[in-house]
C-alpha cells in the first residue's frame, strides 16, 4: 500500500478509480475513468454505491494494464492528477474522466483545484446527485458534460430537494447537461411531474432519462413494465426528450 502525499496540497477522501464502460445516461458505451469520490451528503433508500456513502480509509486504484494499488486517504492532489495522467496513457480509448461518488461535489473545493492546477488529459463529466451548489461555480469550468440526478423524495427521503435542483441546473445552464431520475414501483407520480417541470423550466432541451432502479441482488427492475410507462409518460409530457434507460451497467454484469 501506497501512502498519499500531502504536505500542503488539496487532499481529497476517493473510494475507487477504475476504467470501464460508462452505463448510463447519455454517454452509454464510451470508455470512462471512473474517479469515485468518498462520502455522500444523502441516503438513498436504493443506493448502489454503499461502498462510498462515507469517507473510507483507503481508495483501490485498478490500472488499464491490469494492476491494482491501494492508497491511504486521503489523496493528495498530486497523487489523484499522476494516477488519472498513468490511466489515460495506458487506455487511450478512455473518452472521458467520470467524477463520481458517493457525491463529489460534497469535497467540490478540491474538484475546483485538481480541474484548474492539474486537468485530467480528457474532458470530465461531473456525476452528480444535484443538490449540492456550494462551490459548483469553481468546479464547472473544468466540466465538459454534467450528469445531474433528480432526487425524488418518496425515494431519498429528502423532505424538499426542489430548490436546491432548481439552483443547482440553473448554475448549470450553459453547461451541457442530462438528466437521470431513478424511479421504482413507489416512486409517486405527482412527484415525476413536478421534477419534469423544473427540468423543462431549467435546463430547457436537455434529455431526460427515466431510469428504473435495479434489484441490489441482481438485474431486476424494482418496478414493472406498465408503471414504468405510465411515469415515462407523465414526465414527456413536459419534457419531450424523455428516454427510459437502465444501468446498462447492471444489466451485463459489469463494473
Ligand atoms: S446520491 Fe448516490 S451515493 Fe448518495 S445515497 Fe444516493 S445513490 Fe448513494
Amino acid at each position: 500500500m501506497r501512502a498519499a502525499m500531502s504536505g500542503a496540497s488539496p487532499v481529497a477522501y476517493l473510494s475507487e478509480i477504475f476504467a470501464s464502460w460508462q452505463g448510463e445516461g447519455a454517454r452509454v458505451g464510451q470508455r470512462h475513468l471512473f474517479v469515485r469520490f468518498a462520502g455522500c451528503n444523502i441516503r438513498c433508500r436504493w443506493c448502489d454505491t454503499p461502498d462510498s456513502l462515507d469517507r473510507v480509509r483507503f481508495c483501490r486504484v485498478d490500472y488499464p494494464d491490469g494492476r491494482s494499488e491501494t492508497f491511504s486517504n486521503p489523496l493528495a492532489l498530486p497523487t489523484l492528477a499522476a494516477i488519472v495522467e498513468e490511466c489515460c496513457r495506458l487506455d487511450s480509448t478512455i473518452a472521458m474522466v467520470a467524477i463520481t461518488g458517493g457525491e463529489p461535489m460534497v469535497q467540490g473545493a478540491f474538484l475546483a483545484r485538481w480541474l484548474s492546477q492539474a486537468p485530467p488529459p480528457v474532458g470530465c463529466l461531473l456525476e452528480t446527485n444535484a443538490l449540492v451548489t456550494h462551490g459548483l461555480a469553481a468546479v464547472l469550468p473544468g466540466i465538459e458534460v454534467v450528469s445531474a440526478d433528480v432526487k425524488l423524495p418518496s425515494n431519498t427521503g429528502e423532505a424538499d430537494p426542489w430548490e436546491r435542483h432548481r439552483a443547482f441546473l440553473e448554475l448549470c445552464r450553459d453547461a451541457e447537461v442530462y438528466v437521470k431520475m431513478p424511479v421504482d414501483q413507489d416512486t409517486v407520480t405527482e412527484e415525476v411531474a413536478r421534477a419534469a417541470k423544473l427540468i423543462a423550466n431549467t435546463a430547457p432541451g436537455a434529455t431526460l432519462f427515466v431510469q428504473p432502479i435495479t434489484d441490489a441482488d441482481g438485474p431486476r427492475w424494482c418496478i414493472d413494465q406498465q408503471r414504468l410507462a405510465g411515469l415515462a409518460a407523465v414526465a414527456s409530457m413536459h419534457v419531450p426528450d424523455t428516454r427510459v434507460l437502465p444501468q446498462i451497467h447492471k444489466l451485463v454484469g459489469i463494473r
